[in-house]
């Protein structure tokens, strides 16, 4: 044991002199053993996935199981959106939650759990649900915000809010046996916003139809651990070669083949989220 923290002390040191001038503890060491043996992400990676700030905006089908791996990643600092109250048919697939917990607030049951899961992990929580007004403030200090929300209205607020403070997208979606992960920057010249892909025709509040269709709770996990992966791959470019943010792709998970098939969004200049009418 020893040895083995020696030798990923040694080679966390090297890496880091590269990186920005953080380190890891023994501790923090034997808890991203895994990650840091992998030379995709090694020391240096570690250390930057520590200094990110990652907003996760929806805490349920996708976030819940999403934040669990985010978490365990040791992504250092995590803010956590949800204005919802844990319901027993939730618990079906929003693996946060237990029997308890039903009656409670989301946020605060994902801060507990995390806070439980690793005390070293800086969160921060908001109950307040998601306007066009309150939307740039959430996202103004992140590195990434993940949204994993149900409804367009949202969806639209968080992208156009995540364009104007120029920070990067990853939208999750999830219905039926269906999942989509998509990685957005519509901020930077050529590149899609969620609404290149989406359009405007979902701004209206009663476009929610999640909660109607149905969901496989398993199928929900694969979409938000999927998007956990994609969070890591964009919060490591620059810094790891695992780090790919590849803006623009968007990936559709078909749970009933079961399948996955990917495609790039082209910018819409005449969007109203990122284009020159923005
Ligand atoms: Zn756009």
């Amino acid at each position: 044991m020893v040895a083995w923290h020696a030798w990923l002390q040694a080679r966390t040191a090297s890496r880091k002199r590269r990186g920005r001038g953080m380190s890891l503890d023994a501790e923090r060491l034997d808890r991203f053993a895994r990650h840091i043996v992998l030379p995709e992400i090694g020391g240096a990676g570690q250390v930057a996935l520590a200094g990110k700030h990652l907003v996760l905006v929806g805490l349920g089908g996708i976030g819940s199981p999403a934040l669990q791996y985010l978490a365990a990643a040791g992504i250092g600092r995590l803010t956590l959106v949800d204005d919802d109250k844990v319901e027993l048919s939730n618990l079906q697939r929003q693996t946060l939650f237990n029997t308890r917990d039903v009656g409670h607030g989301k946020a605060v049951i994902a801060k507990r759990w995390v806070t439980g899961f690793d005390p070293a992990l800086d969160v921060t929580i908001s109950d307040r649900r998601i306007t066009r007004d309150n939307a740039h403030e959430l996202v103004i200090d992140a590195d990434l915000i993940l949204d994993g929300t149900d409804n367009f209205a949202t969806r639209l607020a968080v992208s156009d809010a995540c364009v104007a403070e120029r920070v990067p997208l990853l939208s999750a979606a999830v219905g039926r046996f269906q999942g989509q992960v998509g990685a957005f920057a519509g901020h930077l010249p050529g590149e899609a916003c969620y609404r290149c892909f989406v359009g405007d025709a979902f701004d209206a509040e009663d476009c929610d139809t999640c909660a109607e269709d149905g969901m496989l709770g398993a199928m929900a996990g694969w979409a938000a651990s999927f998007a956990a992966l994609q969070a890591v791959r964009i919060l490591l470019d620059g810094a790891s070669t695992l780090g790919e943010s590849d803006w623009g792709r968007v990936h559709l998970l078909d749970g009933l083949k079961p399948a996955l098939r990917s495609f790039t969004i082209a910018k819409d200049p005449a969007c109203s989220g990122c284009g020159s009418a923005a």
